[in-house]
C-alpha cells in the first residue's frame, strides 16, 4: 500500500461514508516526496479542492504525522486548473504514461471490477459502451442500490474509453458537483463557459447519482438542454441512479424520459460466489492475506452491499497489523464478533411490524392499508426502515409485506425516516428504542 491509499483507509475509519465516498475517494495521489515531506494530491476540480482544503486537510496531515512520524505539507492540483500538468504518482507500480481523465478514480477499472451474475448485463453494457461510444446505447442507465459498483462502472467505462482513444474528452462529475457548477456559474455571470464545459468539450459525460438533481428546476433544465445537444451529436452520456428514471421522485417528465431513451442496466447484490470473489481480489490488490475459510465467513454475513464488504476487510486487516499477527478464523470472530452476530441474530419482518403496530397504536390492517394519514403513513415508513436495517430482505421484498407496495415506495419510506430521524429528535429516540427491542 503506498502512503496515500494508507492514509485513505485510515480516513475510512473516522470520516462519514457519505463524505469519505464524495470527497475523498475521487483524490489521487499525484505524487510524494519522502524527502521533503511533501505530497502533491490530485482533486477532480478547484471547488472540491478548496472544500478539500477546508474540510480534510488538517485531518490528512495528522494521520500522515501518525504514519511517518514526519510534519507533511499537502499540496493539491486540480484536474481541471488551466495550467494543471498532469502528473503520474511517483509509487505507481503499472507503467501508464498516460494522465487520467478528469475525476476518474485509479481504482475503479474494468479490470478490478468482479463480474457476478447480478451485475453482467451492466457490466456488458459499460464495457459496449466504452468500446463504442455514442453509438449504440445512448444514454446509458444504470441503476441499483448502494455500494453496489454504480460508481466503479462509471469510472471504469471512463478509463476504458480513454485507453481506447487518448484523443476523447471524458468527463465524469457526481450530480452535486454539476449543480453546485451550475450554480457557480449563475452566481458569477458564467454560463457560457459552463456551456462549454459542459456541451462542447466533452465526448464522453459520466453523471453519478443523477437522482440528485431532482426537484432543481434550473438544474434540470439545463441538463435537459444540454443532454439534447450531447446526444444530437453523438456524445456519450452515461448516468447512476438510486432507482428507475420512472421511480425518481421530482423529475420533470420531459427529462424522465430522455433519461429512458437508451439502455436501463441495473446493478443487484451479488450471490455468496461473487461476494467471496470480490473479497479475494480485494485482498489481493491490497496486498492482505485472507485465507478461504475467514473470506467465507464474511460472505455469509455480509450480503447487502459490497462496501460494507470491503469496510470489514479493511478492519480485520488493520487489527491483523496491530496485533502482529495473521487473519484467520479466530481473529475475525473476535474483532467482528458483534457484526457477524448481528447479521447472524435474525430478526424476522412479522415481528417488525408487530413492534411497530404497538409502540405507534396503529393496526397491522392499517400498516398494510392505503390510507395515507400521517398517522398511519409515519409508522409505516418507520416499519420498513426497520426491516431494511434489520434484516436482508430487499426492496420488492420489504414491499411486499405492506400490502404489496413496490420498491421505489420503499426507497421514499426509507429516505423520509432518514429525515425524519433528523428533524424530529424524539422520533429518532423512539426508533432506536424499537431497535433495541428487536435485536435483544
Ligand atoms: P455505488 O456507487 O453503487 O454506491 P460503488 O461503486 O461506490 O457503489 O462501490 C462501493 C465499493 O465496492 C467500491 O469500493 C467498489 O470498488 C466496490 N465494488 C462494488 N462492486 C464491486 C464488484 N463487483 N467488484 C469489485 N469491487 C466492487
Ligand atoms: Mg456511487
Amino acid at each position: 500500500m503506498d502512503l496515500w491509499e494508507e492514509t485513505l483507509s485510515m480516513l475510512r475509519h473516522s470520516v462519514e461514508p457519505y463524505d469519505f465516498r464524495h470527497w475523498l475517494m475521487p483524490v489521487t495521489c499525484a505524487e510524494v516526496d519522502a524527502a521533503d515531506h511533501k505530497i502533491v494530491l490530485q482533486v477532480p476540480d478547484e471547488s472540491h479542492g478548496r472544500w478539500l482544503e477546508d474540510n480534510f486537510v488538517t485531518e490528512i496531515k495528522d494521520i500522515l504525522r501518525g504514519l511517518t512520524e514526519q510534519d507533511y505539507s499537502v499540496s493539491l492540483t486540480a484536474n481541471d486548473a488551466p495550467h494543471a500538468e498532469p502528473r503520474s504518482a511517483s509509487i505507481s507500480v503499472s507503467a501508464q504514461p498516460a494522465p487520467p481523465p478528469e475525476g476518474l478514480t485509479t481504482r475503479y477499472r474494468f479490470d478490478s471490477f468482479v463480474d457476478g451474475p447480478m451485475s453482467q448485463f451492466a457490466m456488458t453494457a459499460a464495457a459496449a459502451v466504452a468500446d463504442n461510444p455514442g453509438s449504440r446505447y445512448n444514454p446509458l442507465f444504470i441503476f441499483g442500490g448502494v455500494g453496489l459498483g454504480k460508481t466503479h462502472l462509471l469510472h471504469a467505462i471512463g478509463h476504458a474509453a480513454y485507453d481506447r482513444d487518448p484523443s476523447l474528452r471524458v468527463r465524469y462529475v457526481t450530480s452535486e458537483t454539476y449543480v453546485n457548477d451550475l450554480i457557480a456559474a449563475i452566481r458569477n455571470d458564467r454560463m457560457q463557459s459552463f456551456r462549454r464545459r459542459y456541451r462542447d468539450e466533452c465526448d464522453v459525460l459520466l453523471i453519478d447519482d443523477i437522482q440528485f438533481i431532482a426537484g432543481k428546476d434550473r438544474s434540470q433544465e439545463e441538463f435537459f438542454h444540454m443532454f439534447n445537444t450531447l446526444h444530437s451529436s453523438r456524445k456519450q452520456i452515461v448516468m447512476t441512479c438510486d432507482q428507475l428514471p420512472q421511480s425518481i421522485p421530482d423529475m420533470e417528465d420531459r427529462l424522465r424520459s430522455r433519461l429512458q431513451w437508451g439502455l436501463i442496466a441495473d446493478v443487484k447484490p451479488p450471490g455468496f460466489e461473487t461476494r467471496v470473489a470480490i473479497l479475494k481480489r480485494k485482498a489481493e490488490v491490497d496486498g492482505v492475506e485472507l485465507p478461504d475459510d475467514v473470506a467465507m465467513l464474511l460472505a455469509r454475513h455480509i450480503k447487502r452491499n459490497v462496501r460494507e464488504l470491503e469496510g470489514v476487510l479493511m478492519r480485520l486487516d488493520a487489527s491483523a497489523r496491530m496485533m502482529r499477527r495473521l487473519i484467520d478464523l479466530d481473529l475475525a470472530h473476535s474483532v467482528l464478533g458483534d457484526l457477524l452476530n448481528d447479521h447472524l441474530r435474525r430478526v424476522r419482518p412479522d415481528m417488525i411490524l408487530k413492534a411497530v403496530c404497538q409502540e405507534f397504536r396503529v393496526t397491522l390492517a392499517e400498516m398494510k392499508g392505503p390510507r395515507r394519514q400521517r398517522t398511519i403513513t409515519v409508522p409505516r415508513q418507520v416499519a420498513m426502515y426497520l426491516v431494511r436495517q434489520l434484516t436482508d430482505e430487499s426492496l420488492p421484498q420489504i414491499g411486499s409485506h405492506f400490502g404489496g407496495r413496490d420498491h421505489s415506495t420503499v426507497i421514499n419510506a426509507l429516505k423520509r425516516v432518514e429525515m425524519l430521524r433528523e428533524a424530529k429528535p424524539e422520533l429518532a429516540s423512539r426508533i432506536d428504542k424499537l431497535t433495541r427491542q428487536l435485536r435483544d
